[in-house]
């Protein structure tokens, strides 16, 4: 089992834009992007959408302590903060990476913003926790803990957003959203990140069909991520931040010709595990 393993993925949130839960959407899930990392003891959590609630709830009534690293801060990726009640635990220790952010903005000023009358009731005051904010510029490379190495690459999104790379025991996975391709010019900043990677999750928001309705809206394809992985040699690719208007029907026609394209790529669904 994927989960018996000492690295491995789980997916909490699998959206982008907004949260769509209902009827048609039960089977690949409705909470927007939120993804659990585990290395070895260590958990690394990649953005604080709604599936941010139930990687919390997963997490029992204990302490915590865990990295969470920010893409980018655009709602969809933080609208789960006020829902992490582990927060409001004091022996909490929370480490937050961000990149894509410019003075006068800071990680936890934007935050903060989640945490104030009249937005929420959930007032700053009651965290608890012991967070650590870490700023960093896009393209270095960050050890987190000893064994762990996160490397980083600026993504092409409005107002910025950031690539990760996380190498532990001789493996890697790489987490590429959001971002927008131009069409037959490869990203090299991508390409780079991801060269030879075990597992790319990628913006995966639109079909090449629907693409050109939506250039500037920076967001990718699943056949751009085919594209990128076969140029890097990735050995799974994932699609992922699927357009809330994509049902369950939409995404089993997706899967379907994704399996045709490249054997062995997987559509990201809420639950699932998967390990390098
Ligand atoms: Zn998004
Ligand atoms: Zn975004």
């Amino acid at each position: 089992m994927a989960e018996h393993a000492d690295f491995y993925l789980r997916f909490w949130g699998v959206r982008g834009s907004v949260p769509c839960p209902g009827p048609a959407t039960v089977r690949y899930g409705g909470n927007t992007s939120c993804i659990e990392m585990r290395c070895g003891g260590r958990l690394l959590i990649f953005d604080a959408g709604t599936g941010l609630r139930l990687l919390d709830g997963s997490l029992g009534e204990g302490p915590v302590e865990a990295d969470l690293f920010m893409t980018h801060t655009h709602l969809d990726h933080v609208c789960g903060w006020p829902y992490f009640t582990a927060l409001t635990r004091p022996q909490t220790r929370l480490t937050a990476w961000a990149g894509h952010l410019k003075p006068p903005h800071t990680l936890a000023s934007v935050l903060d913003r989640f945490l104030r009358d009249p937005v929420t009731p959930v007032h700053r005051d009651n965290v608890a926790a012991e967070i650590g904010w870490r700023a960093f510029a896009i393209a270095d490379t960050l050890t987190p803990h000893d064994g762990i190495t996160v490397k980083t690459a600026l993504l092409n999104h409005p107002n910025t957003a950031c690539g990760y790379r996380v190498e532990y025991g001789g493996r890697s996975i790489c987490y590429v959203t959001d971002t927008e391709h131009v069409p037959d010019e490869p990203d090299r900043n991508v390409l780079g990140l991801i060269e030879g990677a075990d597992i790319l999750v990628y913006d995966a928001t639109y079909t090449d069909a629907e693409f050109p309705k939506f250039v500037t809206w920076g967001h990718s394809t699943w056949q751009e991520g085919v594209r990128l992985s076969d140029a890097a040699g990735v050995k799974t690719f994932v699609a992922f931040h699927h357009d809330p208007s994509h049902d369950d029907d939409t995404m089993d026609g997706i899967a379907a010709e994704l399996e045709r394209a490249r054997p062995g790529s997987v559509v990201a669904r809420e639950g699932m595990v998967l390990a390098p």
